[in-house]
């Protein structure tokens, strides 16, 4: 009897399921309904494709990701399953030639894009053919509050109506609780089982870092920590996303821009060449993202703050989706913060959405001035308990930590005399006592603050002042060019009720010891050779074959060819992440590389 876990691992090549993987391909199996909440990178592909090869018929995916649906069909037919996609980058003959596959029952799995799903000529052809499941991948779309709502998603309820007895499952890594009633109701999921799993991602270590030198900072992080990595990193704007590629291409490193401006031939260029080859690092906007499975995404940075805790958990979680281990990596400064909050209270939305919105960056700005376990943070916000992990910047070095309320005292004195109408450059010269032009034009050197602080310099105001802001006892007036001004929570830190703790920033640490080693980092020298070796066979091969060098290998199981050298097909077999197609196509060529004498 073929069980599922003999697919696992005679077609995909792997030991044993992760998570709740089995429980979900069961309930499938024997008929029943899924809703599924699993993280970025959580392995969400194989609880719809091991039960579509398991079940008579073929299952049908419905995906809004034109990309993504076919890279996935090109690594499931690299495995050996009978895959296809339907969209609209096909012609009119070569839909067609899928179509009579589909209607024959030549197919495991069929991908189709949702607006063709729910057409008549395509319900014609359901009617027609066996089917194992229907999968409603990102079933957050049918969202209307959602950032990625689709109207076509709604439609999907048809498929529930139409074919009561195909046994459904959606999938999403939005964790929301009022998403998921949403995608309850609206996909008439009521009666499906729910599997939950936890958000947390163990093997990402965040670290985020007090910005002073961004760049130079970005480079170290990378020449330290990732030197032939593949990466991802966010810029707000586009024109600093132009900016920082050609910076990095100047350092010697292989990076691509990518945002919403650029012409769409070469954003899709860009996208298919960080897919395809290794090493490169894209510099992209938020544009970027949103339905790239690549695995082997070594580290996600940010230059600049996001926006909300879910932007920084779905930014970061691109990385490490092959569950080695991966950096999220961000600076982080004043005028991130003086930044985004100007952002939201100059924007036009009601106040009650800016609230919103402030209380979500607020959240992130924890984050970052966390003295405590960052993980254990982020998984707080969405809703789940942690231990201290021990992989983040926080615990493997605790920060410092020092009594701040008098500090505090006077910088929000300051800007209290001061009107609160400057910002955080004046407000600094004016507690360390500088007599610029600007302090003797509004006389701020006769204010009893002017030269309060100047015991510390202008890096540990700004870090107060970052602070002050990031607790929410300091705003920005966004009307006047982002002057600081006090909160209702100042009084009680000015009249000395309430003690203000603060972070000792560091400084900026050389990430060696700090980062994940990538997986592809060598146990010994001779290990890397090699690896980096079966890495170039990986390349030509996957230029041979036109398909994206992880769909060949992961890295992972690059590494641990390299680490276990081994010396038959049968010995190789047994390496994770080659089936038995692999196996066969490859095994030979693999062996060569292992064997070759240098
Ligand atoms: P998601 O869609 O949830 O983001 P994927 O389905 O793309 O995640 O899976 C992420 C990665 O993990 C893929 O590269 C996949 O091959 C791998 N993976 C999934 N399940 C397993 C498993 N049981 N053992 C090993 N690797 C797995
Ligand atoms: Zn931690």
């Amino acid at each position: 009897m073929t069980t599922a876990l003999s697919v696992l691992n005679r077609i995909f090549g792997y030991a044993g399921f992760r998570g709740r993987q089995a429980d979900i391909i069961d309930c499938l199996v024997s008929g029943g309904d899924a809703l599924v909440l699993m993280p970025t990178g959580g392995g969400k592909s194989l609880c719809y494709q091991i039960p579509s090869i398991l079940r008579p018929g073929t299952g049908v995916v419905v995906s809004p990701l034109i990309a993504l649906m076919r890279d996935q069909v090109m690594a499931l037919r690299e495995a050996g399953v009978r895959a296809a996609y339907l969209n609209s980058t096909l012609s009119t003959s070569e839909a067609e030639s899928v179509e009579l596959s589909f209607t024959r029952g030549e197919l495991d799995l069929l991908y189709v894009a949702p607006e063709r799903l729910v057409t008549s000529r395509f319900m014609a052809l359901l009617d027609r053919t066996e089917l194992a499941l229907f999968a409603i991948d990102e079933a957050h779309c049918v969202s209307q509050w959602g950032h990625d709502f689709r109207p076509e998603y709604i439609a999907l309820s048809v498929l529930h109506e139409r074919f009561p007895a195909v046994p459904r499952i959606a999938l999403t890594a939005t964790a929301d609780a009022q998403t998921r009633a949403e995608i309850t109701a609206r996909l008439q999921l009521g009666e499906a089982r729910q599997f939950v799993s936890s958000f947390d991602r163990p093997n990402i270590r965040y670290h985020i870092v007090e910005k002073n030198d961004p760049r130079k900072q970005l480079l170290e992080f990378i020449r330290e920590a990732h030197p032939q990595d593949a990466g991802i990193v966010y810029c707000l704007s586009r024109r600093k996303v132009e900016e920082t590629a050609i910076w990095l291409n100047n350092q010697g490193l292989h990076a691509l821009a990518y945002h919403a401006g650029l012409e769409a031939a070469q954003r899709q260029r860009h996208q298919d060449r960080f897919l395809r080859e290794d090493g490169i690092i894209m510099v992209a906007t938020i544009a970027f993202g949103m339905g790239i499975d690549k695995p082997d995404v070594r580290f996600v940075a940010h230059l600049d703050l996001p926006k909300s805790m879910e932007s920084y958990y779905q930014e970061t979680g691109r990385a490490g989706r092959d569950d080695a281990p991966a950096d999220a990596w961000m600076t982080y400064g004043l005028n991130d913060v003086v930044q985004q909050r100007r952002m939201i209270e100059s924007g036009d939305a009601e106040p009650r959405f800016k609230r919103v919105a402030q209380a979500k960056l607020d959240a992130l700005l924890a984050l970052c001035e966390a003295t405590g376990c960052r993980r254990v943070r982020l998984l707080d916000y969405f809703g789940e308990t942690a231990e201290s992990c021990g992989n983040c910047d926080v615990c493997l070095t605790p920060p410092a930590i020092w009594n701040g309320t008098v500090a505090a005292q006077k910088a929000l004195s300051a800007i209290y005399r001061t009107g609160g109408r400057f910002g955080a450059a004046h407000l600094i010269d004016v507690l360390r006592g500088i007599s610029t032009d600007k302090v003797q034009l509004w006389s701020h050197q006769q204010l009893s603050v002017f030269g309060v602080g100047d015991d510390m310099d202008e890096k540990a105001w700004r870090a107060v002042l970052r602070q002050l802001m990031a607790h929410g006892y300091v705003n920005v007036d966004h009307d006047a060019y982002s002057a600081l001004m006090l909160t209702p929570a100042s009084r009680s830190v000015l009249r000395g009720e309430t003690e203000v703790w603060l972070r000792k920033d560091l400084g900026v640490k050389p990430a060696r010891q700090q980062s994940a080693r990538p997986l592809s980092a060598p146990h010994n020298a001779e290990d890397d050779r090699l690896f980096e070796r079966l890495r170039v066979w990986r390349q030509t091969t996957a230029r041979e074959s036109n398909v994206p060098a992880y769909v060949i290998f992961h890295d992972a199981t690059l590494a641990q060819i390299a680490r276990q050298r081994p010396a038959t097909l049968a010995e190789l077999g047994e390496i994770s992440g080659i089936g038995a197609r692999k196996l066969d196509a490859y095994g030979n060529g693999i062996l060569e590389v292992v064997n070759a004498k240098n």
